[in-house]
C-alpha cells in the first residue's frame, strides 16, 4: 500500500491537488504483483514501446559527438528546429506560421501543458477543461491557482464536448478552453467542423482555445486528425501543442512545440525563458531529421502498428466476454467496465486492482482522469501483439472466475 503524505512542513498544499496519488497507487499494485512473482503485462502507461526509426537515432548519435552541441541551448528552441516545425505544419495541415513569433520549442508538450496556465492566466481565473482529461490539464490549473470548469465528455455525446452546453456565464469567466483530439484517455476524435465551431464560439467570447494534438499521426483506417491551425482565423484565438513523442517514438528524447496565437506563444516563451534553457541541441537536430524524413516519406509510419494491435486485441477481448469500442485513433481503448464487474458493484479502481493481482494485466481506472471516468478503464496498446493476445486470454479467464 502506498502511503502518500499530502501535507507537511516542506510539502506545498498545491501538490495535494495534482491527482497523482492514484497513479502512485497503480504503481504500488504492480510492484506488489511483481514481488509475488507475477508476470505483469503493463497496459497502464501511455509510453510508446518502440524506438525511434534508425534514421532518427543515427542523427542523434552523430549530433551528440559534435562539440558545439554542448552550449546552453536557446530556451525558445533553435531557429532551425522552429523553421522545420513550421515547414512540417505547412506540409501536413496547410497552416502558415511564423517560426519566430508563432512557435516555441518545448521539452515535450507536457512541459508546455504544465506551464501554459502560469503564462496566460492570473490566480483566481477560470479555465474550461475536459473531464475525463489527460492529468496534466487539471494539474496545471491547480499549480497556477486557477479554477477548473469541467466540460464533461460523455458516451451519449460521442465523448466529445457538448459546446452548446457551456453556459454564457462559464464562457464569460474562462480565460481559455483546453481540448485534445484524438483524446487521451477516451480515444475519441474530432472532425474539423468541431474545431471550426469552437473557433467561432471562442472568438465571440474572447477565450483562448488550447488544442493538444499529441496523436495527430496516430489514427487508423485512413482517418487524418485535423489541426485547429487549419481553421481560417485560428491564429487570432488558438494555440496547439505538438509532440514528437508518439508520432516518432521520441518520448525519451523529448521534444515538442506550441504553435499559434503569438501573444499566447510569446507568454509561454517568456515564462520558460526563466525556467529552463530548452532542449538539448542534439535532440532538436534529431527532431529536425524526424520531421524532414516524415515529409520525404522516409519513415515507416507508426499508426499501422497500433492499428494491427487494436484489430487483434478488441476482437480477442470480445471473445473473452468484454465488448469495447474500436478506437479510430490513439494507443488507447476506453473500455466500459465488463458486465460481470458491474453486477458485482465494482469500481474501475477495484477491477484494475483485481486484474493486476489475479490476471497480471495492468490498466488505469477511469477515475484517474476525472469524475466522469468512473465506470471505465483505460487500456494502452503498448505491448507487442503476442503479449496483447496473452493479455486478452488472461482477462478472459479472470472474468470467467468472477462469480
Ligand atoms: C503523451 C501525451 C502528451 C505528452 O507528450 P510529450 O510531448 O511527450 O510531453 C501530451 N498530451 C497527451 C494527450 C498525451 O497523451
Amino acid at each position: 500500500m502506498v502511503n502518500k503524505k499530502i501535507t507537511g512542513r516542506w510539502r506545498s498544499e498545491r501538490l495535494g491537488a495534482l491527482g497523482s496519488a492514484i497513479f502512485a497507487e497503480i504503481a504500488g499494485w504492480k510492484e506488489d504483483a511483481l514481488r509475488e512473482g507475477i508476470d505483469v503485462i503493463d497496459l497502464s502507461i501511455g509510453s510508446p514501446d518502440l524506438p525511434p526509426a534508425p534514421i532518427i537515432r543515427e542523427a542523434l548519435s552523430r549530433e551528440v559527438m559534435l562539440s558545439e552541441r554542448y552550449a546552453y541551448p536557446a530556451s525558445r528552441g533553435s531557429a532551425a528546429f522552429r523553421h522545420k516545425a513550421a515547414e512540417w505544419l505547412r506540409w501536413r495541415f496547410g497552416a502558415e506560421l511564423c517560426p519566430d513569433h508563432e512557435l516555441v520549442t518545448l521539452m515535450g508538450s507536457q512541459d508546455g501543458l504544465a506551464h501554459l496556465a502560469l503564462a496566460v492566466t492570473n490566480p483566481g481565473d477560470a479555465v474550461l477543461v475536459p473531464d475525463p482529461g489527460y492529468p496534466i490539464y487539471a494539474a496545471s490549473l491547480a499549480i497556477a491557482g486557477v479554477e477548473s470548469i469541467k466540460v464533461p465528455l460523455r458516451a451519449e455525446h460521442g465523448f466529445l464536448p457538448d459546446l452548446d452546453a457551456i453556459t454564457e456565464e462559464q464562457w464569460g469567466r474562462a480565460r481559455f478552453i483546453l481540448i485534445g483530439f484524438p483524446s487521451n484517455p477516451v480515444a475519441s476524435v474530432a472532425e474539423l467542423s468541431l474545431l471550426e465551431k469552437l473557433v467561432v464560439l471562442a472568438k465571440r467570447h474572447q477565450v483562448l482555445v488550447v488544442h493538444d494534438l499529441a496523436y495527430s499521426e496516430l489514427a487508423f483506417d485512413g482517418f487524418r486528425p485535423p489541426s485547429i491551425l487549419q481553421v481560417p482565423g485560428a491564429l487570432d484565438i488558438a494555440v496547439e501543442f505538438h509532440s514528437l513523442s508518439k508520432s516518432f517514438n521520441m518520448a525519451g528524447c523529448r521534444i515538442g512545440f506550441l504553435a499559434g496565437n503569438r501573444e499566447a506563444v510569446g507568454a509561454l516563451r517568456d515564462l520558460k525563458a526563466n525556467i529552463d534553457y530548452g532542449v538539448f541541441d542534439a535532440v532538436q537536430q534529431a527532431g529536425i531529421t524526424a520531421l524532414d524524413a516524415d515529409m520525404r516519406r522516409q519513415l515507416e509510419p507508426v499508426a499501422p502498428i497500433y492499428q494491427r494491435r487494436r484489430d487483434l486485441f478488441v476482437p480477442a477481448l470480445a471473445e473473452a466476454g468484454w465488448q469495447v469500442p474500436l478506437p479510430r485513433a490513439t494507443m488507447f481503448i476506453w473500455a466500459p467496465l465488463p458486465p460481470r464487474a458491474v453486477s458485482k458493484g465494482w469500481s474501475g479502481r477495484r477491477i484494475s486492482r483485481e486484474m493486476v493481482k489475479q490476471a497480471g494485466v495492468a490498466v488505469v481506472p477511469g477515475e484517474a482522469f476525472g469524475e466522469q471516468g468512473e465506470g471505465y478503464v483505460r487500456i494502452a496498446l503498448v505491448e507487442p501483439e503476442e503479449r496483447l493476445a496473452e493479455a486478452a486470454s488472461r482477462i478472459g479467464r479472470f472474468l470467467n472466475a468472477i462469480d
